[in-house]
């Protein structure tokens, strides 16, 4: 037996020790930590094969989480920007990524991709991508000179898309070198397209086979094709709507289930790479006549319904509009002019496809009529229409156009953001008659009575509930 008083000496330096070494765990720890967060900093990917094994979740991302940042945090240094300045060194990049190298310097909230942004954290996730990855550019360059434009260099002309993107691995090549994260935002290639319409135009001679823009008797269309995806400027943004940025940013927080607290947070940080679908343009003719005030330009602007577009469903006038839209963009190309057709996606008034059919199900089984069509997209979404046309004529503005001659569309709201915009339009082009699918009327005599432009007749509401779809009971087999 120990003396008590022995027993308490030892009892107090084994306690001692004991803290000694906890402490000293902690050391490590943080130790090992900082050695990780260098190393994957410095240490090529030749020299570290981290795919070697699956990755935990710490060494992925390190075991602190950040929910969020604030400004003037200590380590936080954002690479400057300066929204709409002409000379893209002023304007600074687009940086969003939270990679180790470049979480600190992000001067955006969001993910690149827009919607395709969550396939890239699940690929992260699974381990099939290499959060290290460094983008190979060499040979993706524009095969065609776009801009730039005296657009691009005006903070109120360009809010929804960054009129830099394209080039962004070319101009900003010095930060890249640096460990920077910095990833093209828009990208443009060149393409043969071949659709049975044109086809068949080219076959009824209405469409004449030139070698240049309509290549053959297939009636094969040559173009370019810019994709574009979303960066917003939410100052701009919300100037657009009339709304101010505390709100939008809010909203935008809220809305989302609070996906990102920096909208809150960060308002130092003005640009925003949203979830959501970009646009593509499709350009007929050569590229730099979109500009040429002395030429002539026609443009359709067309919002994504992938079941009349690409699946033929006839309940709208989508895919023939479209196809129309495309055949004459195509002739104003053959005379020396431009043609240029904009496809969005923003699927079912960007309301989405699954609220699209339940529309459809409550038209058809309430007695599809076009003096109710657009109640029952009231009834279901709370609203008629989310597209809110005031971002679209970003592109118009990207490619340097000034005026068109020719508008392809009947949208009213697309008319007036186009002119809000400075853009003047000088002859719009229904779709012709003969073009309408029979199930669609409802839709089309709805929307002309709404206020879409026609040059044939505006029914009154007495005659738009005579103006019927197939029923219930034609669909339902
Ligand atoms: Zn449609």
């Amino acid at each position: 037996m120990m003396p008590p008083s022995l027993s308490a000496d030892l009892s107090a330096v084994l306690a001692q020790i004991l803290t000694n070494v906890q402490e000293l765990q902690a050391d490590y720890k943080t130790l090992s930590e900082k050695v990780r967060i260098y190393s994957v900093c410095i240490i090529p990917d030749s020299v570290v094969d981290i795919n070697k094994k699956k990755s935990t979740v710490g060494e992925k991302w390190g075991n602190r989480i950040v929910l969020t940042t604030y400004p003037m945090q200590s380590g936080i240094d954002p690479i400057p920007m300066q929204w709409g300045a002409a000379d893209p060194r002023v304007r600074g990049p687009v940086v969003v990524s939270r990679s180790l190298s470049t979480v600190r310097k992000r001067n955006a909230v969001g993910a690149h991709s827009g919607s395709y942004g969550i396939y890239h954290a699940l690929a992260v996730a699974i381990d099939e991508l290499n959060l290290n990855h460094k983008p190979d550019f060499t040979n993706t360059e524009p095969p065609v000179d776009i801009g730039p434009f005296p657009q691009w260099g005006d903070p109120d002309k360009i809010v929804a898309m960054d009129p830099f993107g394209h080039l962004a691995p070319w101009l900003f090549k010095d930060h890249i070198d640096d460990g920077v994260e910095i990833r093209p935002t828009i990208a443009i290639t060149k393409a043969h397209m071949r659709l049975w319409e044109i086809e068949d135009e080219v076959k009824k001679g209405k469409l004449r086979v030139d070698g240049k823009v309509v290549l053959n008797d297939h009636g094969d269309l040559s173009v370019t094709k810019v994709a574009v995806e979303p960066v917003w400027y939410l100052p701009g943004v919300a100037k657009r709507f009339g709304i101010d940025e505390g709100t939008l940013r809010r909203a935008l927080f809220e809305d989302t289930g609070g996906s990102y607290p920096e909208l809150i947070t960060r308002p130092d940080i003005k640009v925003f790479l949203p979830p959501i679908g970009g646009l593509t343009a499709y350009i007929f003719g050569d590229p730099a006549n979109t500009a040429d005030p002395n030429c002539r330009l026609a443009l359709r602007v067309h919002d994504e319904c992938n079941g009349s577009d690409v699946f033929g469903s006839d309940i709208c006038t989508c895919r023939p509009y479209l196809l129309f839209g495309i055949s004459e963009a195509v002739k104003e190309a053959q005379n020396g002019g431009s043609g240029v057709v904009i496809y969005f996606r923003k699927e079912g008034r960007a309301l989405g496809e699954v609220t699209k059919y339940l529309v459809y199900n409550a038209r058809k089984r309430m007695g599809d009529s076009a003096a109710e069509y657009f109640t029952r997209t009231e009834n279901i979404a709370g609203v008629k229409d989310m597209r809110f046309q005031a971002l679209m004529p970003d592109i118009l503005h990207f490619l340097g156009i000034k005026k068109i001659d020719r508008m392809l569309s009947m949208s009213n709201m697309k008319y007036d953001a186009i002119v809000n915009q400075g853009i003047p339009i000088y002859e719009r082009v229904p779709i012709p008659e003969e073009l309408i699918p029979e199930d669609s009327r409802v839709e089309i005599d709805a929307k002309i009575h709404a206020g879409y432009f026609t040059s044939g007749k505006v029914l009154t509401l007495e005659e738009l509930s005579s103006v019927k779809g197939r029923q219930w009971e034609d669909v339902d087999h």
